[in-house]
């Protein structure tokens, strides 16, 4: 088979475009094209509000990015994520003596679906060890519930840490905080199951719902 022939088949049988341009990636490109990437790196900063790091705005290149890598399942993105972050996260962990890092767990339905953890792939890419926290599941059936009860089961933590968190720096990693919610839950169960030193915040990207209102 001639090279040619082999390229085309190829590109008949995988969708090589680019994640943020839809543009034909050259055969040394995994799913990003030069020009994106370039783009990507050109626009990342890092933020610092508070105990919340993050790199990008939620919106444009990024944010296609983001979207063609957990929605679509394009896992190889993972490696390029990982180079953009990998510098900014080592030295926030180091800067703050972190002792724990914690990936936002996802869903067991979503877990399921994509087939892998958006995030936990990246640190696993840059080599930070991290901790799992679970998803609680739900046990009581939602026709089950009285009105009175609804509140208490509200208030009550989605996350569940079954290690030690007492007087140790934590970072929490997630790769999108939209409204800041599952960080809040986070942050509660965190405070439920000991008391840690600090809790710090590393997004890949802050949403503008949550910026302009905590930011
Ligand atoms: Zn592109």
């Amino acid at each position: 088979m001639n090279l040619k022939l082999n390229q085309i088949l190829k590109k008949f049988f995988f969708d090589s475009s680019c994640s943020i341009c839809k543009k034909e990636v050259e055969d040394d490109e995994i799913y990003i094209c030069k020009k994106c990437r370039e783009k990507i790196e050109k626009e990342k900063s890092l933020h610092v509000r508070k105990n919340i790091y993050y790199l990008f705005e939620y919106k444009n290149e990024i944010r296609k990015l983001i979207i063609d890598y957990k929605l679509n399942g394009r896992k190889e993105l993972s490696c390029f994520i990982s180079k953009i972050i990998e510098d900014e996260i080592i030295k926030i962990i180091r800067e703050n003596s972190i002792d724990v890092v914690i990936p936002i767990p996802m869903s067991e339905e979503r877990f399921l679906l994509r087939g892998f953890n958006q995030v936990e792939l990246i640190l696993d890419n840059i080599g930070i060890n991290y901790k799992k926290a679970k998803r609680k599941k739900e046990t009581i059936p939602m026709h089950k519930i009285l009105e009175k009860d609804v509140r208490k089961i509200n208030i009550k933590s989605v996350f569940q840490c079954d290690f030690s968190v007492n007087n140790k720096n934590i970072l929490i990693v997630d790769d999108i905080v939209t409204t800041g919610t599952t960080m809040l839950e986070m942050i509660k169960s965190l405070e439920e199951t000991g008391k840690p030193k600090n809790i710090y915040i590393f997004a890949i990207s802050v949403a503008p719902t949550f910026y302009k209102k905590f930011l």
